[in-house]
């Protein structure tokens, strides 16, 4: 290979525990269908100057041989921190590739970089490197609010010039050989320009715009999902509506729990979970919403692990489902129709009850009691029914 070609890295080796679900973050699926990792790699495999892609995940990923990354080449290389994925895939590819290659590093979470900022990056990189005044170059944004450090207690204590400061961002240029030996003396860098520096090499910076973000919380896939609607022409926000039904006969000695409250009542609901038909035509409206199958296959009755379960961990557990898919609630709307017992003052605690599960605003949920007027099996004090329509937008 000669020494001008230039090779991307995208290392996905970690696992997001600040987003508050399983999967780690670069799997879960953005507006549009793909996932993070498809997105942010699609972006380079695009670009024609750069010559390979390389996505580097932990040896035992259960996720991406199962993606569409195009032209990328998968390296099970991941290791323990950022720092070591990187080391390890540079150590791989050292074997066949010139030190003088140039190196990208791109976090997996920065789904919106721009292909031009890229373009500009390697130009940028392999100008201060022909000149000699750096050693390669990163993307950054200037910083234009106000800086202030606090004390461990949330008072101010420090006044911060923001002059000359940025949040630094990717991807990062450098060769290859140069890279690798600076990640091996500096295995605690939190991104590659730290472990460049610390080895004595200047870097160079590059401005870019500021939503260039690294997804890291919830709210920041809302804010890349919003931006990739905006700017894909033909995309439009996804919108799905989801349809739950369902109903329980009642039976004496059984408790009556109705979206996970339990209603002072004679008669109780026979069922093999806890019988809360609230939450189960919840969890079905969300699960149709998101085309992820229905409660009965997801959990089924004839599964002794179910018997007597609690139906907000069955909600919860589809709900994780469906948000690993992107999908956020508008809005949750329910009927539940039953002759008795008298349910309206117990509608506040039931929308309560739902949106603590869902992790949701209750002003989000909606809850109506009905009688039947005495027609039909609810009329007649047979069971209850109840019917769900949730929105999900994404
Ligand atoms: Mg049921």
């Amino acid at each position: 290979m000669p020494e001008t070609s230039t090779i991307a890295i995208i290392p996905a080796a970690g696992v997001g525990s600040r987003m508050g679900v399983e999967t780690p973050k670069q799997y879960l699926r953005l507006a549009g269908g793909k996932t993070m990792l498809e997105t942010t790699t699609g972006i380079f495999c695009a670009i024609a100057e750069i010559d390979r892609v390389v996505v580097a995940v932990s040896p035992g990923d259960p996720y991406a041989g199962n993606l569409d990354l195009g032209r990328a080449e998968l390296f099970r290389t991941g290791g323990e921190s950022r720092a070591q994925t990187v080391t390890q895939t540079l150590a791989a590819l050292a074997v066949e590739a010139a030190p003088g290659t140039l190196v990208l590093v791109h976090d997996a979470a920065r789904p919106l970089v721009r292909r031009s900022d890229i373009l500009a990056l390697i130009g940028k990189a392999g100008e201060v490197i022909r000149e000699g005044s750096a050693a390669g170059a990163v993307l950054a944004a200037p910083v234009h609010d106000t800086v202030k450090r606090a004390d461990g207690t949330g008072i101010l204590t420090e006044d911060i010039s923001r002059e000359g400061l940025y949040r630094i961002a990717t991807p990062q240029a450098f060769r290859l050989g140069e890279l690798l030996a600076a990640l091996l003396g500096c295995p605690q860098a939190t991104d590659e320009s730290s472990a460049m520096r610390a080895a004595g090499s200047a870097v160079a910076v590059l401005e870019c715009p500021a939503d260039n973000i690294k997804v890291t919380r919830p709210e920041d896939l809302a804010f890349v999902n919003r931006l990739i609607n905006r700017e894909g022409e033909e995309r439009t926000m996804d919108i799905r509506i989801g349809l739950g039904y369902d109903s329980h006969r009642f039976a004496s000695g059984r408790k009556f729990i109705l979206g996970g409250v339990e209603i002072p009542s004679e008669m109780g609901l026979a069922g093999h979970s806890d019988a809360d038909a609230l939450l189960h035509a919840v969890t079905d409206a969300i699960l149709g919403a998101a085309k992820r199958g229905n409660i009965g296959v997801l959990f089924p009755d004839t599964n002794p692990k179910y018997e007597g379960a609690d139906s907000g961990k069955l909600l919860r557990a589809a709900w994780d489902l469906v948000r690993t898919d992107g999908w956020r609630i508008g809005n949750l709307d329910c009927v539940v129709i039953a002759q008795k017992p008298k349910l309206n003052p117990h509608v506040p605690a039931i929308c309560a009850s739902i949106a603590a599960i869902l992790e949701i605003d209750p002003e989000r949920v909606s809850v109506k009691p009905k009688t039947n007027e005495g027609m039909g099996f609810e009329g007649r004090m047979e069971g209850v029914s109840v019917q769900a329509s949730v929105l999900l937008t994404r």
